[in-house]
């Protein structure tokens, strides 16, 4: 059985708990339990603060985890593999300043001597100090976007998503300090062999996962003198499948297309005859 730790609530918590559950793995929320024992695979999920999961993680406590980048790259456990990117939780590290300030980007040397609200000061500092800025960093663990605004700062380093804290709290972002997503962590420890099956196993499914949702089935009609152009125009990942439809002179064509450019050729399906287009989720894909 091996053990992974997520984010017990909060912005990494749903991501978390769907890739989990669209890897077909059955277990209960954590609603009551720091601790759930899958139904169907040998996992444990352990539900923890974000903060802590790299000192589990690292400490063998569990053996992956699931943690925003911006949170490993803060830490000192150099150690840590990270095994997968998983796409989800994206989000910035930003330097911001009340929005009245006037500032040149890239003028990194606006910051030496200025104090710094944030909650992560090694990203900050690393970020500054390799661009000649030496700030005064005011460490908060939380609300920091309120730090200029009471005379506690003069900017603030924090994650952005969309941008619309820092506008509701009279600040505008002007350079990034780091892009993070969530990530899939290993313990630098070692792992029987046991263990490494059912990680390679999980990382499988995980693939298969992150592979569905880059792809959509799609099904369309057309008559039979349009298949050859049709098939020209799309983007399968093999020839498509071309069926007779009941209705003499018209087939039905069945491929699976990377969603965004199935978007780029759909004028010209329907130009070339493609009539009744059904663009279908794939739920998982095995290559
Ligand atoms: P915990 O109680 O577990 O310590 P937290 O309050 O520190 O939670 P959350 O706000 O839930 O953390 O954010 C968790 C992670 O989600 C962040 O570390 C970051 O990786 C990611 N994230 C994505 N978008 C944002 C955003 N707009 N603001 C803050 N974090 C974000
Ligand atoms: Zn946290």
């Amino acid at each position: 059985m091996i053990r992974i730790a997520i984010q017990k609530s909060g912005r990494l918590n749903e991501d978390s708990v769907k890739l989990l559950k669209e890897c077909g793995i059955k277990f209960e929320g954590a609603d009551r339990k720091l601790l759930s024992r899958a139904e169907n695979f040998p996992i444990e999920i352990l539900y923890l603060r974000d903060d802590d999961i790299p000192q589990y993680v690292n400490d063998g406590v569990a053996d992956l985890g699931v943690v925003g980048q911006n949170v490993l790259e803060e830490t000192d456990f150099n150690n840590l593999e990270t095994i997968k990117k998983l796409g989800f939780s994206k989000c910035r590290l930003s330097l911001a300043i009340p929005k009245d300030t006037i500032y040149n980007a890239g003028n990194f040397k606006f910051f030496d001597g200025k104090r710094i609200a944030t909650s992560y000061p090694k990203l900050t500092k690393g970020f500054l100090e390799s661009r000649e800025a030496i700030p005064k960093i005011e460490f908060l663990s939380g609300s920091v976007e309120i730090a200029p605004g009471i005379g506690l700062s003069d900017a603030i380093c924090d994650l952005v998503s969309t941008g619309s804290t820092l506008v509701s709290n009279g600040l505008k972002e002007v350079e990034t300090v780091f892009e993070s997503q969530a990530v899939l962590i290993q313990t630098p420890g070692k792992i029987s062999e046991d263990k490494k099956n059912i990680i390679t196993d999980l990382i499988f499914r995980i693939e298969a996962v992150q592979k569905g949702k880059d792809y959509k089935y799609i099904l369309l009609n057309a008559p039979n003198s349009a298949i050859e152009t049709i098939k020209s125009l799309l983007p399968g990942m093999k020839s498509p499948t071309i069926l007779p439809l009941a209705e003499s002179g018209w087939s039905s064509v069945h491929s699976v297309v990377k969603e965004n450019e199935f978007w780029k050729v759909i004028d010209k399906l329907r130009l070339a005859g493609a009539q009744g287009i059904l663009v279908v989720p794939i739920e998982k894909m095995i290559m």
